[in-house]
């Protein structure tokens, strides 16, 4: 009897049946919703593994080689290297424009030591280079070891499928401020710019300017501040040529249109005079373009130099370096607002410095020319630049036209005193 309950189920269990049925049908639309949406999650996982092998396609465990480098001077004088890899990444650097052929060469003497050698340990190559050579500094070879060091940034930011500023920490800020020239302002690339004193068609480059020379060189500086208004920031730049016993003429006339910065007020190869001047005025003093190295730095910041730094990507020792110099200058209150008259890996590898650094005040455009040689352009807005995004340097260097522009470099300016022909500074 009890198998006959169980075969003829009474109403309530035929009600529990079609209950179970539902049941069963909820849970097989359930199930297969849930297959569906794992088959859906798997999908965009295998999409996403995809994308970010496409960006990042050398794992960390597996070896890389450096096979060749090669240098390409341009006409213009900038001077570029490419170190490329058995992983098929290529990596772009760019060094000094001045000795723009002593750079190409000393660069390419470093490739016995680089080939077959992992690029990502960048900073051990830098301490290599650098160290390793007995007769250590100097502008030439620290173009050379900051071009190199460019390079093999870019080849492990691409390496890893990320910009170089996530290799330092990550973004400190959401954009990058920027200056140009009177031009970008109007133009609204820019809302800051730089001019250079002079007065008659001249910088003041004799040893003590007449009342007349500075006062034409001061009104010359207020009309720019009359037709920009208060609002937006100029920079001066005393190019290291004027002499001391002018600089501080300058610096004392100039003052009441409160310019940004005075910009090498003298040479700076005797710091204790920019000391000097620096402590004779409440406006910042800027230095950096011909200082190289963490050691240049030091003394700069020792003395109080300068309250603003422009070490050059270029030259002054790469991104290594800056990065170390920006964290000396932290450490006495001194914004970085790097040199930038150069090309495009310049520009962009000052650009992952500025998104790395807490200190950073404002990052020097350079010409348009460097568009010329960029598959995509930089584009500036209101005065900034965005984050770069793409991996490495962020930048992808056309070769085709880059090869177009590979010459013998121009010459040095040579620059003599109009009245009795003796060499002046420029
Ligand atoms: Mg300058």
């Amino acid at each position: 009897m009890g198998s006959d309950k169980a075969t003829i189920p009474r109403r309530t269990e035929r009600k529990d049946t079609a209950h179970r049925r539902k049941i069963s049908r909820r849970g097989f639309v359930a199930r297969a919703a849930a297959t569906a949406s794992l088959a859906s999650l798997l999908e965009t996982g295998r999409r996403a593994e995809a994308n970010e092998r496409r960006r990042a396609p050398v794992s960390p465990r597996e070896s890389i080689k450096i096979s060749k480098l090669e240098t390409f001077v341009l006409r213009n004088s900038w001077v570029f290297v490419k170190i490329s890899t058995n992983a098929g990444i290529v990596g772009w650097g760019e060094m000094l424009k001045d000795n723009s052929k002593m750079c190409a060469a000393g660069a390419k003497e470093l490739e016995s030591y680089l080939v077959g050698k992992d690029p990502r340990r960048v900073v051990h190559h830098w301490q290599a280079i650098y160290r390793h050579s007995f007769y250590r500094g100097g502008p030439v070879l620290t173009a050379v070891l900051s071009g190199i060091d460019q390079a093999l940034w870019d080849i492990k930011g691409k390496a890893l499928g990320v910009p170089v500023y996530e290799l330092l920490g990550g973004p400190t800020r959401d954009r990058i401020r920027i200056y140009g020239s009177s031009t970008d302002v109007k133009r609204g690339k820019a809302k800051a710019f730089k001019t250079q004193v002079r007065a008659d068609g001249r910088i003041p480059n004799r040893y003590v300017e007449g009342q007349g020379f500075v006062q034409r060189a001061v009104q010359d500086f207020a009309a720019l501040r009359d037709s920009h208004g208060p609002d937006v920031d100029i920079g001066i730049d005393f190019h290291g040529a004027v002499q001391p016993q002018t600089a501080l003429l300058l610096i004392k006339a100039l003052e009441p249109y409160q310019p940004f910065f005075y910009e090498e007020p003298v040479q700076c190869q005797n710091v204790d005079v920019m000391a000097e001047i620096a402590r004779k005025t409440h406006i910042p003093i800027a230095t950096g373009e011909r200082i190289f190295t963490k050691w240049g730095f030091r003394e700069i910041l020792e003395k109080k130099a300068a309250s603003i730094l422009q070490p050059d990507v270029c030259y002054a020792g790469g991104i290594t370096e800056l990065r170390l110099i920006a964290g000396m200058a932290e450490a006495y209150y001194v914004p970085m607002a790097p040199h930038n008259p150069q090309g495009p890996c310049s520009l962009a590898a000052s650009c992952q410095i500025a998104a790395s650094i807490p200190n950073f005040l404002i990052q020097e455009r350079g010409t348009d020319s460097h568009q010329d040689l960029l598959k995509v352009p930089f584009k500036a807005e209101n005065g900034f630049l965005p984050l770069p995004t793409e991996p490495g340097l962020g930048i992808e260097i056309d070769e085709d036209k880059l090869m177009a522009q590979v010459g013998e470099p121009r010459d040095y300016p040579r620059t003599y005193d109009r009245d009795d022909g003796s060499v002046v500074d420029w």
